[in-house]
């Protein structure tokens, strides 16, 4: 049987930059009790708690059932693990193990790149974007463009670039500018930069390394599993995967899963 269970987060375990539903907030508390359970994601450590953490603590998973949860947070470049201190819930007992951060003159570069190739293309929506929010944010292991913001509505953001086209160029004219980075399409609106091997590779390998077990104990979920995806390294790491278009198939299938265990 496998041991892990890994989960890319938007579009696999919600609808994208939003908390997981019930369903699936229940579906992950009852493999806590049987797995463990490894959301790995370019987004940073809050969001891993509003959209996962949170969700699971009111719906009443357990401190106990937490340990059993680890955060690959920023595609694995920083990991974050619960040690329960009492039986109640508290945020300052997760605890970082590791974090990877860019340089401050590697994010400058990546900026730049990203911000000139959007502006050329006209794909620079900073008329759209909503009052404090950005186009690009700095996640410390990586940077992180968001063609609407981060607070745009989630049908506005599916009618950007639902073929992925517009990101397709963006990529190949920031590649162009700053070719020494990887750029990778994730999300609805999203390119993740990152210095070369800083993808979901790297964070397969901590995984691997941290809870010590094998790529055969692993069972990774995924949306964006093609190539050029941000799922896609952990395929080519042979690792086994389950592409799914929505948190509904992901549901589906741990449903199966749970129902034989
Ligand atoms: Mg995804």
């Amino acid at each position: 049987m496998k041991k892990v269970l890994s989960f890319d987060i938007d579009q696999t375990l919600n609808i994208a930059k939003t908390p997981v539903p019930d369903e699936i907030a229940d579906l992950l508390t009852a493999c806590l009790d049987h797995f463990e359970i490894c959301p790995i994601s370019g987004q940073k450590f809050d969001q891993f708690l509003i959209q996962i953490v949170n969700r699971l603590v009111e719906r009443g998973a357990k401190p106990s059932q937490l340990e059993h949860l680890h955060l690959f947070v920023a595609q694995g470049t920083q990991y974050y693990r619960y040690r329960a201190n009492s039986d109640t819930y508290s945020e300052g007992d997760w605890e970082q193990v590791y974090n990877f951060p860019l340089k401050d003159e590697e994010v400058a570069k990546i900026t730049n790149a990203i911000e000139t190739a959007a502006k050329e293309l006209g794909y620079w929506e900073e008329d759209e974007l909503q009052p404090g929010d950005e186009i690009i944010e700095n996640r410390l292991s990586q940077v992180t463009f968001s063609a609407l913001g981060q607070k745009a509505g989630t049908e506005e953001k599916y009618a950007w670039d639902p073929d992925t086209k517009k990101r397709e160029k963006i990529v190949a004219r920031a590649k162009e500018l700053a070719p020494e980075f990887d750029y990778e399409i994730g999300g609805t609106t999203s390119i993740n930069a990152i210095t070369p091997g800083m993808n979901k590779q790297f964070g397969m390998n901590k995984l691997l390394e941290q809870l010590n077990v094998e790529k055969s104990d692993i069972l990774y979920f995924g949306d964006m599993t093609q190539p050029g995806g941000n799922d896609y390294p952990v395929v080519q790491m042979g690792i086994d995967t389950i592409t799914v278009r929505s948190h509904e198939d992901t549901a589906f299938a741990l449903r199966g899963i749970l129902g034989v265990i």
